[in-house]
């Protein structure tokens, strides 16, 4: 079930940089469907499924957005910098956790100009001095959002992390339904795509696809006044990607993934994305260059401790890439 996946991979610490524990829940669930699962220099799972005809590279990053400790002033509050696109608006009285463990909450200071910016946040973790906070909470320990998964509705759920854990959710499950002896599959779990696709960058190379599609989230425009003015809805499919900012998706990857959905009629839409870019972006650069596209999840509320998706969209999602494996390409 996707929702047993997901909710798997939302429980796992995974601060973009710190991406082991994710990747060994992974590794653990698709080692029993999978010909070979490596790690990489970078800490990329690269899980294969052998196949005659061609390579085709599947990428969802399980790194997570996060705050990293830079120092604790002298009444025990956490000084904190961003690891990813933090956003200060949404950051201040969330709760966080950090890697070894340790719980706190986000403050600003009072007594500034205008909205906080990153400079002005810290960590409440209980310390009273500096000593006492930095001996529980390291300079270089990260945190992200305390996990915490809300049910809105029948079909959608609220967490941090649902970018990209609900991508990677997304493929384990194709993985697992993917049949052997079509396509080459190389499913790669990504490391660090929040601050620059640079995992994506270094698989990319040494898996040389000869097509690939990354997972992401995307966002809507479906909420009150949304901004940018853009198409996608949650609860309506499958977001195939023509544009975002890293990548302009190849139209052979991209048609393949319409004629396909139609075919089997799985619910899609067609999405341009003005802001933001993911893994694609890196991919479609290697070498001598790779034909890529993105399968999207519809996503409010992304980089907020509330990130929500619509699980409908999700088992669209596995059903477009299962698809697509078992094409001949
Ligand atoms: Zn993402």
């Amino acid at each position: 079930m996707i929702k047993d996946t997901l909710l798997k991979l939302l429980a796992v610490h995974g601060a973009t940089g710190h991406e082991e524990k994710i990747a060994a829940v992974i590794a653990d669930l698709l080692r029993p469907y999978a010909d070979s699962v490596e790690t990489d220099v970078l800490g990329n799972l690269i899980v294969r499924k052998h196949g005659a005809g061609k390579r085709v590279m599947f990428a969802a990053h399980m790194d997570h957005i996060g705050f990293i400790a830079t120092d604790a002033d002298e009444h025990g509050f956490v000084r904190l910098y961003n690891v990813g696109g933090i956003d200060v608006s949404v950051s201040v009285g969330q709760r966080v956790v950090f890697e070894n463990g340790v719980e706190g909450v986000i403050g600003a200071e009072e007594d500034i100009e205008g909205a906080p910016k990153m400079q002005n946040l810290y960590a409440d973790i209980g310390a009273s001095t500096r000593e006492e906070a930095l001996a529980r909470v390291a300079i270089g320990d990260v945190a992200v959002y305390a996990p915490a998964v809300s049910q809105l509705g029948e079909w959608r759920l609220a967490s941090p992390a649902m970018d990209d854990r609900a991508g990677c959710a997304v493929l384990a499950e194709a993985f697992m339904q993917m049949a052997q002896a079509n396509n080459e599959i190389v499913a790669v779990f990504t490391v660090q795509e929040e601050v620059g696709l640079r995992g994506a960058r270094t698989a990319a190379y040494a898996v040389d696809p000869d097509f690939a599609i990354a997972l992401d989230v995307t966002l809507t425009g479906d909420v009150p006044e949304a901004k940018p003015k853009m198409a996608v809805k949650l609860g309506a499919g499958a977001a195939i990607k023509v544009m975002d900012r890293s990548v302009i998706c190849a139209p052979a990857v991209r048609d393949r993934l319409v004629s396909l959905a139609k075919a089997q009629n799985i619910p899609y839409q067609m999405e341009v994305l003005t802001a933001g870019g993911t893994d694609s972006g890196a991919i479609h650069q290697t070498r001598g260059g790779v034909p890529s596209g993105v399968v999207s999840i519809p996503c409010r509320y992304v980089h907020s401790a509330a990130e929500t998706i619509d699980l409908r969209d999700m088992e669209a999602a596995v059903r477009l890439l299962v698809a697509y494996a078992g094409e001949a390409l």
